[in-house]
């Protein structure tokens, strides 16, 4: 039964002035920018518990209030492509603006395990594809050895071996995996009829491939080997780094992939914004090492250490294994092109830390589009480069992760997982030789409802992250 002083206190807001917040968290004042749907105003947005439930300009009372005015107020960005997903990585994908950070590209061994561990302790959104690579990897060399090369990654599998590899994957999609991820470069052996047989396992389960393809041939052969599988399957395509895979031709790969675009397949493909690339060091990428001259030794750089390799130090960390930094391979005009292209969705393949350290892209790919192609260089706007960052990458992983329809939009019943950020000063402060340096320029990030970086700092217990994963039918 009700106390007479709690109805006391219900006539006093009542009939009273002191009317209670309605919001947990008002933002109030900012330049709200919603690419889903062409919003870009200044408005007030008010969050109850983990959903958006006021975009407005009428003045909106929270219990926490922060004034975001001269600031964009913008949906979370949504990372397709990273591997290090350390909670020092996830850190740091924080510093540069993202909150949702998937490993799509090799995905990975055991998709119940890998989302269970990350259960209620991670700050972002996490999300995985089933590994092609590291399935095939465990039925055929007995365990994975990740990107490195072993003695079966380059050897066709056996019939009773595709259909061992396709097993694992299928367990993967079932544990709700939203892709297949493929590494054809790290796999060299696989044929048409394994890529076939394992787009076969994405195409029914609903769940796009996202496919690293051959180093390119000069003929295109490379990206018609994966049109062909997904025709002939129906599988979705994603083609991952087309910056990397298609060097200085990667505009005309983007030809390529509107005209299979056109033919009715459903391929889409991202970029990053650097024109050096990372991996690991023993992997096939690098098996003609031994006829590099000695400058194009000079131009590789050692993760580690962050020193510049000779024969005799490439030779002796290929032994070893471990991340590299490859030479620049295309221009830099090349990566302003696809980073403006309307096509491309920004992804980072940021990389695992060793000493902290890893290519730049893992630090700064967000704030690099936002202040240096956006800002300095006004290769696209800020709404279409938001558009690469939000709502287009939430499209690609809709179809098979249908909470993903909640992401990568700000407005009433979407999911808070916002940034705010100053377009005057946000940059990347991570360069090749330095590059365990968080952007700068965002203010504010939430997950979730849950405040992750607040005033430009880490919020240290913040564990807003949910498994973004296919939901059981
Ligand atoms: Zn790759």
């Amino acid at each position: 039964m009700r106390s007479i002083y709690s109805l006391l206190a219900l006539a006093v807001f009542l009939f009273g002035c002191a009317e209670p917040p309605t919001y947990d968290v008002v933002l109030t004042g900012g330049r709200v920018i919603d690419p889903a749907s062409g919003l870009d105003a200044v408005r007030n947005v008010g969050i109850q518990g983990r959903t958006i439930t006021a975009v407005s300009e009428d003045e909106l009372r929270g219990v926490a209030q922060f004034d975001v005015s001269g600031l964009v107020v913008a949906p979370g960005f949504i990372d397709l492509h990273r591997h290090g997903d350390s909670p020092a990585n996830y850190r740091a994908q924080i510093y540069d603006g993202v909150t949702s950070s998937l490993e799509l590209e090799i995905g990975v061994v055991d998709v119940a395990a890998w989302y269970g561990e990350r259960d209620g302790v991670t700050p972002v959104n996490f999300g995985a594809a089933a590994s092609h690579p590291y399935s095939r990897d465990v039925v055929m060399f007995g365990r994975s050895t990740g990107l490195a090369a072993n003695e079966t990654s380059d050897k066709p599998a056996s019939p009773e071996q595709i259909a061992a590899t396709v097993e694992r994957i299928e367990t993967g999609l079932e544990e709700g995996a939203v892709g297949v991820g493929f590494g054809i470069v790290y796999t060299p052996g696989i044929n048409a009829e394994e890529l076939q047989a394992a787009f076969g396992a994405a195409a029914r389960a609903g769940a796009p491939a996202y496919v690293h393809i051959r180093a390119d041939p000069g003929d295109f052969s490379n990206l018609d080997e994966v049109f062909a599988a997904a025709e002939a399957t129906g599988a979705s395509l994603h083609i991952v780094h087309v910056n990397s895979s298609g060097g200085d031709r990667a505009l005309q790969y983007l030809e390529r992939i509107q005209a299979a675009r056109d033919r009715g397949l459903d391929v889409t493909t991202e970029c990053y914004p650097y024109n050096r690339g990372s991996t690991a060091i023993d992997s096939h990428q690098y098996d003609d090492w031994e006829s590099y001259s000695d400058e194009k030794f000079a131009a590789f750089t050692w993760v580690d250490t962050g020193e510049s390799l000779n024969r005799e130090s490439f030779a002796k960390y290929r032994a070893l294994g471990g991340t590299i930094i490859s030479p620049a391979t295309y221009s830099l005009e090349t990566v302003k092109a696809l980073v403006a292209h309307p096509m491309t969705i920004i992804a980072s393949d940021g990389m695992w830390l060793t000493n902290g350290r890893a290519h730049p892209r893992t630090f700064g790919t967000y704030a690099r589009v936002l202040g240096h192609y956006v800002r300095e260089e006004q290769a696209l706007t800020l709404n279409e480069a938001l558009t690469k960052m939000t709502i287009q990458p939430a499209r690609r992983l809709e179809h098979r992760a249908p909470m993903m329809a909640r992401k990568g939009r700000l407005e009433v019943g979407a999911d808070a997982d916002i940034v705010v950020f100053d377009p005057a000063t946000v940059i990347d402060v991570a360069t090749f030789e330095d590059p365990a340096r968080y952007s700068t320029g965002f203010r504010h990030v939430f997950v979730n409802g849950v405040p992750t970086l607040q005033d430009g700092a880490f919020v240290e217990a913040a564990a807003g992250g949910i498994g973004i994963k296919a939901e059981s039918e």
